[in-house]
């Protein structure tokens, strides 16, 4: 059983959404939602950087 972060109700395992309120499970593994933490802060670095010379 998975416990609904929006509602807390608990639903069937293995389903995309909630059946109770629509909540979409999120379906990505712990190592991949690091890659893209870091892809992110890769790709935000040097925008950050042009925002700090342009003010
Ligand atoms: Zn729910």
């Amino acid at each position: 059983m998975t416990e609904c972060p929006a509602c807390a109700l608990e639903s069937e395992e293995g389903q995309d959404t909630c059946p109770y309120c629509g909540y979409e499970f999120p379906v990505v593994k712990k190592s991949m939602t690091w890659m893209v933490l870091v892809f992110s802060l890769l790709m935000i670095w040097p925008l950050l950087e042009v925002i700090d010379f342009l003010f």
